[in-house]
C-alpha cells in the first residue's frame, strides 16, 4: 500500500509511523529524518536545508521533490512505502502525484493550539530517534538503544511558531486536496497515541 501521513507538526506522525511500519512491515519515508542525517553527515543538501530548516521554512521544493523522487526508486520501495512529511504544499502534492498514484492519505487531526506544548516539551533520542515527552519523561539516555536524548534545535517557542504558521498556510490545503480524490481518511490524534493506532489499524486493515 502506498500511504501519505498528513498533520501539523506535532500531530504524532512520526511515532504512529514507527508503529504502522512494525505492524505492517511498510517502508517508511520522512522527509525530515532524510535532512536531519544529510546535516549530521554534512552533505551539500544537509548544508543547503540547514538554513530553512533553522528557521522553520520549508525547503525548496526542487531539493525535497528530487530526493523523494530517488527515494522512491529504491527496491524497498516496490510493494509500497508511507510518506510522513511530504507532500508538505500543493507543488509537491502535485509533483508526488507524477512519482506514484497513492492509495491512501491518512490526516492526524490535532488542536493547533495544543502542539506548541506537545512540541517545545518533545525531547528525542540522537542515536533512534524515539520522541519523548518532558510531562512524562526525564531521563538523559533513550530507553530503548542508549543514546542522548537532545531537544531538536527547531523545537524551540520561535521556531515551533513559524513552522505551526507554515503548516497553516502551506500544507492543511492538502486535506482538500486530497479529500476531493477521494483517498482522505482522518483519524482523531488528540486521544492517547495507541487510541490513534488503533483507528489507524482499524482503516489499514478493512482495506487487506
Ligand atoms: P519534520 O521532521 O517533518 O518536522 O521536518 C523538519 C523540517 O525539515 C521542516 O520544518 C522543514 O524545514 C524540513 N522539511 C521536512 N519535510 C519537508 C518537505 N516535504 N518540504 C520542505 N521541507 C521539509
Amino acid at each position: 500500500m502506498k500511504i501519505v501521513l498528513l498533520g501539523a507538526p506535532g500531530a504524532g506522525k512520526g511515532t504512529q509511523a514507527t508503529k504502522i511500519a512494525e505492524k505492517y512491515g511498510i517502508t517508511h519515508i520522512s522527509t525530515g529524518d532524510i535532512f536531519r542525517k544529510n546535516l549530521k553527515e554534512g552533505t551539500p543538501v544537509g548544508l543547503k536545508a540547514k538554513a530553512y530548516i533553522d528557521k522553520g521554512q520549508l525547503v525548496p521544493d526542487e531539493v525535497t521533490c528530487e530526493i523523494v523522487a530517488e527515494r522512491l526508486k529504491e527496491s524497498d520501495c516496490k510493494n509500497g512505502f508511507m510518506l510522513d512529511g511530504f507532500p508538505r504544499n500543493v507543488f509537491q502534492a502535485e509533483a508526488l502525484d507524477k512519482m506514484s498514484e497513492i492509495d491512501l492519505v491518512l490526516n492526524i487531526a490535532v488542536e493547533l493550539d495544543k502542539l506548541m506544548a506537545r512540541l517545545t516539551g518533545r525531547r528525542v533520542c540522537s542515536k533512534c530517534g524515539e520522541s519523548y515527552h518532558i510531562s512524562t519523561f526525564a531521563e538523559k539516555r533513550c530507553p530503548k538503544c542508549g543514546g542522548e536524548i537532545i531537544q531538536r534545535a527547531d523545537d524551540t517557542e520561535e521556531t515551533v511558531g513559524k513552522r505551526l504558521g507554515v503548516y497553516a498556510e502551506q500544507t492543511k490545503p492538502l486535506i482538500d486536496y486530497y479529500s476531493a480524490k477521494g483517498k482522505l481518511e482522518s483519524v482523531d490524534g488528540m486521544k492517547p497515541i495507541d487510541e490513534v493506532f488503533a483507528q489507524i489499524e482499524k482503516l489499514l486493515d478493512s482495506r487487506n
